[in-house]
C-alpha cells in the first residue's frame, strides 16, 4: 500500500495554521520595531551636536547600547522566525533541525519558532 504523505509522523496541519498566522505576525512586528530602534538610535538621530553634557552624552551611550542589544535580538528572531515558517513549507515543522526527533510539544506551546529540540539547543548554547 501506498504511504500516505500526510500519515507521516508530523505535526497535525490543523494545529500549524494558527502557528504560522502567529509567525507570520511575530516576524512583520519583529521588523517593524527593529526598524523603529534604528531610527530611534541616539547615535543616528540629527539633533547631537559637540556642546552635549557629560550627562547627555551617557545618555545617548546608554540609549545606544540598549537599542543595539535590542536590535541584536529582534534579528536573531527575525531568522528564527524565517527558519521556522520554511521548516512549516518543507513539512518538517516541530522536527529538531539537528537530530531529527519531534521538539517537545510544550517547548513549541512556549517557543513556536523553536527548530531544535530541548537538548540540541542546550548543547549549542553550552
Ligand atoms: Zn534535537
Amino acid at each position: 500500500m501506498k504511504k500516505n504523505k500526510s500519515d507521516i509522523l508530523n505535526f497535525p496541519r490543523k494545529l500549524l495554521s494558527p502557528i504560522k498566522l502567529f509567525l507570520e505576525k511575530e516576524l512583520v512586528k519583529s521588523k517593524r520595531i527593529k526598524k523603529q530602534l534604528k531610527k530611534n538610535d541616539p547615535f543616528l538621530v540629527g539633533d547631537r551636536t559637540n556642546e552635549n553634557s557629560f550627562e547627555d552624552d551617557l545618555d545617548e551611550q546608554i540609549g545606544h547600547f540598549d537599542n543595539e542589544i535590542k536590535t541584536r535580538f529582534l534579528s536573531k528572531q527575525i531568522v528564527q522566525f524565517r527558519k521556522a515558517l520554511t521548516r512549516m513549507k518543507i513539512g518538517k515543522y516541530g522536527i529538531c533541525e539537528k537530530c531529527g526527533k519531534m521538539i517537545d510539544t510544550d517547548r513549541l506551546a512556549v517557543k513556536p519558532e523553536a527548530t531544535d529540540c530541548i537538548k540540541c539547543s542546550k548543547e549549542r548554547e553550552a
